[in-house]
């Protein structure tokens, strides 16, 4: 397994030009290489690109790499923003080769060989000879935008701290509710999709109301909450196996989710969510804390690179590249990561660093002169998994699965290692120890901000209208 890019980066600390002030890349080469996203994909091709003879451009609208299978622990107060988003400048401020550029892509040129970008208002040219997009993919609410608004997705450090305001504040709301029909309802928290996000958020919801905030409350119980998973296939964790998902049921369920498998979400507002189960039937759950975990779609810049470059894009929009990651018709443009179509490969961090890294090799094999035809990739499946509760999770590598205490260590020694930074790790650590082996929460802030939002936000209602059922 690979170390990540920050420890690699710390070797070179003891360059000689380690103190210079920073006006551009200072890279050995003239060849210039862009890379639109800080992500697992763009952060493994910076890494790969070390000691080659280019300068290179990371440009992302954030100011930070995500950290991305732990937000689900952001968004229910385990870990803090820092810990799993660690500022990429900083990440990368001993390699002098590299300048980082925190701005919106808004266009890319391929016959000029030209990104344009938006930042802070002002806009900005970036000319290539090598150009590397891993610009992932989004939440999609298929066709059901308005949704947004009800249920945020998790796919972004704004996400994850919406949610959390969302989730605490459900309680602090119920703790001073007289009614009883709409204190439960404060109380009911629905999570759309049985996929890795969707489990994670529902167990930990459920551990927060049944542990951490045990003796916090005076006029309510939060173990009375009560938190629903919906998932649309007759099973979740599909991607596991049959032996895993089946195993990762019976957990969620002893845990205390209340799982509904083959339901749909078919319409939500403000107070409720209406769920079509298998046979046709309609029911509406009176819910106002709703998680929405069930689909990505791929980045617009997918689109744009596909409409100029004649690529085919696959049914989520992401782009369909050669075996070597490149655009058809563009060797010297790649697509990686979640973005990247490619021999069905899933959207997994592990796809996004060896196709991010596979890219810049071939980058860097061309900077130095050698021109013989670019190698396909060749995916390593590191295997996958997804934790249930504390101590609890499966793990699926190749055919070998593994689940419960045994899959929980797994997940905590990988997830330590390819977390950035040595003291995120072990912040980490102390985060972990404080909510797995105690029962605190150290994360649990709402800002005025998100108070104000959410008390207007329910003010104006937007209910559906009456159940006629
Ligand atoms: C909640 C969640 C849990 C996950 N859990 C797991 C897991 O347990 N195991 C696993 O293997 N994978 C997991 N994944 C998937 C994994 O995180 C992704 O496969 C991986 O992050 C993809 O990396 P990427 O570099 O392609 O894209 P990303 O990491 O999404 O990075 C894309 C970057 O591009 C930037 N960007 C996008 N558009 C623009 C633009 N126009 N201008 C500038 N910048 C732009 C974004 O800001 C972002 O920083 C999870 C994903 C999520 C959302």
């Amino acid at each position: 397994m690979d170390t990540n890019p920050a420890d690699q980066d710390h070797r070179d600390r003891h360059r000689p030009d380690r103190h210079r002030p920073d006006s551009g890349p200072k890279g050995r080469g003239t060849h210039r290489v862009v890379i639109v996203g800080s992500g697992f994909g763009g952060l493994f091709a910076v890494r790969a690109l070390r000691g080659a003879p280019v300068q290179v451009t990371l440009i992302d609208r954030t100011n930070h790499h995500l950290f991305q299978p732990l937000l689900y622990q952001v968004a229910t107060g385990i870990l803090s923003e820092g810990e799993i988003a660690p500022a990429t400048r900083d990440v990368l401020r001993r390699r002098s080769d590299v300048s980082v550029v925190m701005a919106e892509v808004t266009g890319i040129d391929l016959a000029g060989r030209t990104v344009s970008a938006e930042a802070m208002g002002r806009p900005l040219t970036l000319a290539y000879d090598s150009l590397i997009v891993a610009a992932g993919v989004q939440t999609s609410y298929f066709g059901n935008d308005r949704f947004e608004a009800f249920a945020p997705g998790l796919k972004s450090i704004d996400d994850a701290l919406e949610l959390r305001a969302r989730i605490y504040g459900a309680f602090e709301a119920a703790e001073t509710e007289p009614d009883p029909a709409v204190r439960e309802s404060w109380l009911t928290f629905v999570v759309v999709g049985g996929g890795p996000t969707g489990v994670e958020m529902a167990g930990q919801i459920v551990e927060l109301s049944h542990r951490a905030l045990h003796r916090n409350f005076r006029n309510i119980d939060p173990s009375t909450s009560r938190v629903v998973l919906c998932e649309g296939a007759d099973r979740i964790l599909g991607d596991f196996g049959r032996r895993l998902s089946d195993r990762a049921r019976r957990d969620v369920q002893r845990l205390g989710v209340e799982l509904r498998l083959g339901a749909r979400v078919v319409d939500m507002d403000e107070t409720s969510v209406t769920v079509e189960e298998a046979g046709g039937r309609t029911e509406r759950l009176a819910a106002r804390t709703k998680v929405w975990a069930a689909g990505m779609t791929a980045s617009p810049l997918g689109r744009l690179l596909a409409e100029q470059g004649g690529a085919e894009l696959d049914r989520v929009g992401r782009v369909r590249v050669r075996p070597d990651c490149s655009l058809p018709g563009h060797p010297e443009v790649f697509v990686v990561g979640d973005l990247m179509a490619l021999d069905d490969l899933p959207g997994m961090a592990e796809v996004a660093m060896q196709s991010g890294r596979h890219a810049a090799v071939t980058i860097a094999r061309r900077a130095r002169g050698d021109d013989r035809p670019a190698r396909p990739l060749r995916y390593v499946d590191l295997g996958s998994m997804a934790t249930i509760s504390r101590f609890s999770a499966i793990a699926r590598f190749g055919r070998l699965g593994v689940g419960g205490l045994t899959g929980w260590l797994l997940w905590l020694v990988i997830h330590l290692v390819f977390l950035t930074g040595f003291k995120n790790r072990l912040s980490a650590l102390v985060h972990w120890a404080i909510s797995f082996v105690g029962r605190g929460r150290a994360e649990r802030t709402i800002t005025a901000h998100q108070a104000a939002a959410r008390r207007r936000a329910v003010a104006g209602g937007g209910s559906l209208p009456a159940d006629p059922g």
